[in-house]
């Protein structure tokens, strides 16, 4: 969203409203690549003020965010709501010169009147979201044999079974212990 904030620099009004729905785009490559998989069931809103205290403007926004996901270990879609608030200082470059650039970050940058604000904010997202979901705390993941999800009850594999390369040494053992009944 591109926000024309020429009113509010130019003293005409003193409070901007923002109101509108981001929609994150769902194949973006660097967006939201610490949480794979992650898709917008809805758009994010985005709902706050931008205000103009004689020349020190201010921006407050609250973000409701939905996500779905898959749980971290049984890989079945999981669906969070989030909300997140931001603040920021809008500034001028003019008013940014000479300000190291790791400062920068805090600032909302108006370019010719204007704030384009959705890269801020799906910057926001990506690092403000949780690196992992679970289904629940104690998802109990899939077997790592035949897939089965270990939510919906235990699978048929033998557990105990033994690793396929120890069964000579099994055999032998076998052997030796029939062969000492024998004695
Ligand atoms: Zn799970
Ligand atoms: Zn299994």
């Amino acid at each position: 969203m591109r926000l024309d904030l020429r009113g509010l620099l130019a003293g005409e009004c003193r409070t901007f409203p923002v109101s509108f729905s981001l929609t994150p785009k769902q194949d973006a490559g660097n967006h939201f690549s610490a949480l794979t998989d992650v898709r917008f069931p809805t758009p994010v809103s985005v709902l706050g003020t931008i205000t103009n205290a004689a020349g020190y403007m201010r921006m407050t926004l609250s973000l409701d965010v939905q996500i779905v996901a898959p749980c971290a270990r049984c890989l079945d879609d999981v669906t969070r709501s989030f909300s997140f608030d931001v603040e920021r200082t809008v500034a001028t470059p003019d008013m940014l010169e000479g300000l190291p650039e790791n400062r920068i970050d805090e600032f909302a940058v108006v370019e010719d009147g204007f704030l384009d604000i959705d890269e801020l904010l799906l910057e926001l997202l990506e690092t403000s979201l949780p690196m992992r979901v679970l289904c629940k705390e104690d998802c109990r993941g899939l077997c790592q044999k035949c897939g089965k999800n270990l939510n919906e009850g235990p699978c048929s594999c033998e557990q105990k079974e033994l690793d396929p390369r120890l069964e000579p040494l099994r055999r032998l053992y076998e052997r030796m212990k029939a062969e000492g009944q024998e004695e």
